[in-house]
């Protein structure tokens, strides 16, 4: 017999009471042993004038559980109101984003027959640090933060995952043709860690042509790891081309705590009408019994709805003329689940989950010592309105103790020296100070930052430009 798990359910908004109230009764038939806690999230709260979408009470449950079973809420439209699901997904620590995307041919239609795909998304970082600014009239600037700790949690997780799932093959996705330092960071860290992995088979695709590739050849992929954004679009696009967005549920997991969810929203305009489909809650409700240790219950759950997917009672999102049986609401496909409670499909592959837990393999992050040196400075200006040669003229006649003008970029692209008339100008620009290779102070740089300002330079940022153990810590502008 398992042990009462506490856990913390969300019903949301629009269709989400409706879909977490039909998985909670397939859940509790099927055995689960759980302790439930509810809160209030999303919409009401949001509307109470609480612009995080959730009270001081519910994370105090959360805290407490650590298991947050979470039905879809409505963000509402306009400014001011927080993403509930990246505050959650951050403030918890749930670096890990696990979407299985997975077709039921020929049972429910789809493009690709064979496609059983894990998207495995980094969660925390990348652009959704939400780290953005306004450098002048024209530019906007959003920080795509990229950590080697933050990079070792998600690969170890997708290998630890691939190992204990059964899995044969990882691959990962980034764009370090042009990031070379971002995304080429979160690539080396794949190839160091896969090392540990010699019986996993490996490989690294560009996102835009791997991207093309899963669209088109899904069966090619087994587990998929990636960066935050696009691991967010590219799990919505494999669960769409698996079946359906209503089908596929995802968890969240962290060190100390987890959520589990459907994919899809709120989709209110459903609401109220014992339509919608409970099948990606519910799929996510079985991740949660797996990762709490109740095994038993999640396999039970999993293969009765199996057999009622395999024995064609569907909900209208999925129902066809052709291959279902039976159209029905919410409840009645609950039921149609508990009444098939204990049988397993005949057609589709039934799961096993005998056994089978999260085991979190212990993770610490590599330390490294390394020799840090700054050489040099970029200083982020508005423009003059004067021509990119005529500035250059004019910065290069200023230098402090030895640091004197590299270059001068708009947007990246090189200005000065050498610019080319043809390269499209924004109101900001990026004047490079170095001193030749050798190490520069912070007086220095104090210095230098006084003499631009001084010769009428309002400057919005800076950036020091340092080496790791020799190796530069910033890229060249393009054309420099
Ligand atoms: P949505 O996923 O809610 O719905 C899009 C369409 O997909 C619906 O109109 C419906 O036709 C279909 N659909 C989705 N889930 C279904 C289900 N279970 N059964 C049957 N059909 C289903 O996306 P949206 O309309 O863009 O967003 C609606 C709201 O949901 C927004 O307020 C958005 O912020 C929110 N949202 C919440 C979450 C979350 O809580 N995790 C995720 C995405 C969107």
């Amino acid at each position: 017999m398992s042990q009462k798990i506490p856990i913390t359910v969300a019903h949301g908004d629009g269709i989400g009471p409706e879909i977490m109230e039909a998985s909670l009764h397939i859940i509790q038939a099927a055995g689960a042993d759980l302790d439930i806690e509810t809160i209030e999230i999303g919409e009401k709260v949001y509307l109470r004038g609480n612009s995080a979408g959730i009270d001081p009470e519910a994370w105090e449950s959360l805290r407490r559980t650590k298991v947050f079973y979470k039905a879809p809420i409505t963000t509402p439209q306009g400014g001011g109101f927080k993403s509930l699901n990246v505050t959650a997904r951050k403030r918890l620590g749930l670096y890990a984003n696990i979407r299985p995307c997975v077709s039921y041919h020929p049972y429910v239609d789809t493009k690709h027959p064979k496609m059983n795909v894990v998207i495995v998304r980094e969660n925390e970082e990348d652009l959704y640090a939400g780290i953005e600014y306004r450098l002048s009239a024209d530019v906007m600037e959003c920080l795509k933060l990229i950590s080697r700790p933050g990079s070792e949690k998600i690969v170890r997780f997708a290998f630890e995952y691939a190992k204990q799932n059964g899995r044969k093959k990882v691959t990962c996705f980034t764009k370090d043709n042009i990031m070379k330092m971002t995304d080429g960071l979160f690539h080396g860290i794949f190839d160091e860690i896969g090392a540990e992995y010699p019986e996993i088979e490996q490989e690294h695709w560009i996102v835009d042509i791997g991207a093309a590739k899963l669209a088109d050849t899904p069966e090619a992929f087994d587990v998929i790891v990636m960066p935050n954004l696009y691991g967010d679009i590219l799990s919505d696009v494999a669960a769409q081309i698996a079946g359906s967005v209503g089908l596929a549920g995802s968890a969240n997991v962290g060190t100390s705590a987890s959520m589990f969810e459907a994919i899809h929203g709120s989709a209110p305009r459903r609401a109220g009408q014992n339509l919608a489909n409970p099948s990606g809650l519910l799929l996510g409700g079985v991740m949660m019994l797996v990762h709490i240790g109740q095994w038993e219950a999640a396999e039970r759950v999993h293969n009765a709805w199996l057999r009622t997917i395999e024995e064609g009672v569907h909900t209208y999102d999925i129902f066809e003329e052709s291959v279902s049986k039976q159209k029905v609401g919410t409840k009645e496909f609950a039921q149609a689940v508990v009444a098939r409670m204990g049988k397993k499909p005949e057609k589709l592959a039934a799961v096993s989950y005998a056994g089978a837990q999260a085991k979190r393999k212990d993770w610490a992050p590599t330390q490294r010592k390394t020799d840090i040196q700054m050489i040099g400075v970029d200083l982020y200006v508005g423009s003059k309105g004067i021509t990119p040669q005529a500035m250059g003229d004019q910065v290069k006649q200023i230098s402090h103790d030895g640091l004197t003008l590299k270059m001068i970029d708009n947007r990246g692209v090189i200005v000065y020296p050498g610019g080319m008339s043809e390269t499209f100008l924004t109101d900001s620009y990026r004047c490079r100070f170095e001193a030749g290779g050798a190490t520069v102070t912070h007086a220095q740089v104090a210095g230098i930052y006084q003499k631009m300002t001084d010769a009428g330079y309002d400057i919005v940022k800076t950036e020091s430009l340092r080496t790791f153990d020799g190796k530069p810590g910033f890229t060249l502008a393009q054309g420099q």
